[in-house]
């Protein structure tokens, strides 16, 4: 028996259907891996597919994934007493068994730590047969946050699950984990979604307005987690438009006005990496209007002055922009002086006249 793709819409997750299509397979034939690797760039999709191939593991609905019996609904509520989801503890952070969980991540870049006592943890627990559900499984989120003593402890279980767990790991990047980790699992590296794909889901699914929609898909680059988040959090789209206007102000303004605001964005080094991202977002867009393919930018919103951007700038001026720019971003994750690398790369940047 062999799932075609029209068989597979009770799964609810929306692109990666190659991954679907094959996890459903394995299910079909009674050939699921012990463990799955899902990797791919930040809110793309891998605590989703994993929570979906838990649901199908689990299900005791007539089409599993069914969504809809009291099992799939408690996995879907991260409620079922069979199944775990652990993460990384902030640097610093004490763990123990019987403390709060910690606050939930701050942001995206923020770094935390998967620790030995943590996987002790899901080692035990995993010893134990599954309180009433087929089997207990493990979703390991981030397990590039894993330090050597804990992806040491963990290849253990890797090596020799109990017959009754199933583990499902995730991580940026495979080439993060340690390559026993990794050859140890079943790898499906997801890829971003098509833009128009994001777009879509925003409107039909989550009822986002489409000219929101059509911003926030092309931000996302293909995040459909990021998209989503995005359009129910204002801050981040309010902090975008900040970030652009300041930019397009730095590009009128003089020397000293350039190195005042150097100092004021500076104060702020959480917010650098997006706002730095950003801007290379904008002289990319610049540079695809100039190159004649502005149907393709991603600023939708700000054609205008994209457009006059294109017109004023020389593609070396744009080049040495993006140029700068990118080295900005690599000097701050150095730990520079972020005061200094932003009033360098503010002198640098061309003067609109
Ligand atoms: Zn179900």
């Amino acid at each position: 028996m062999v799932a075609r793709v029209d068989e597979l819409t009770n799964w609810r997750v929306i692109g990666h259907e190659w991954a679907v299509r094959g996890l459903a397979r394995s299910l079909a034939t009674d050939r699921v891996a012990h463990a799955y690797l899902l990797t791919g760039p930040h809110a793309i999709g891998k605590t989703t597919l994993a929570r979906a191939l838990v649901q199908a593991l689990e299900c005791t609905g007539k089409n599993p994934p069914c969504g809809e019996c009291a099992t799939c609904q408690k996995i879907q509520r991260n409620r079922h007493p069979d199944v775990q989801i652990i993460e990384g503890v902030p640097v610093g952070f004490k763990f123990d068994e019987k403390a709060p969980p910690p606050p939930p991540r701050a942001n995206d870049r923020e770094r935390r730590i998967l620790k030995i006592d943590q996987i002790r943890l899901v080692q035990h627990d995993l010893s134990r047969a599954p309180f009433e559900a087929r089997w207990k499984i493990i979703i390991l989120r981030r397990f590039e946050e894993a330090n050597d003593e804990a992806a040491n402890a963990f290849l253990k279980t890797l090596e020799e699950p109990p017959t009754h767990a199933r583990l499902i790991l995730t991580a940026r990047d495979a080439s993060l984990l340690l390559p026993t980790i990794a050859s140890r699992c079943q790898v499906l590296a997801l890829r971003p979604l098509p833009i128009e794909q994001v777009e879509h889901a925003l409107v039909e699914r989550w009822k986002v307005e489409p000219q929101t929609a059509r911003l926030l898909a092309r931000l996302s680059a293909g995040r459909l987690g990021w998209a989503v988040r995005a359009s129910a959090d204002r801050a981040l789209l309010d902090a975008r438009v900040a970030h652009l206007d300041a930019l397009s102000g730095i590009l009128r303004e003089g020397r000293a006005e350039r190195l005042t605001r150097a100092g004021d964005l500076a104060k702020d080094t959480e917010k650098l990496p997006e706002l730095l991202e950003e801007w290379l977002g904008w002289w990319r867009d610049v540079l695809l209007i100039q190159n004649g393919d502005g149907t393709r930018v991603t600023n939708v919103d700000r054609q205008e002055l994209l457009q006059e951007h294109a017109a004023r700038f020389s593609l070396e001026q744009i080049q040495a922009a993006l140029k700068n720019v990118r080295a900005t971003a690599q000097f701050l994750n150095q730990n520079v002086n972020s005061r200094l690398a932003l009033e360098v790369l503010f002198l640098n940047l061309p003067l609109v006249n």
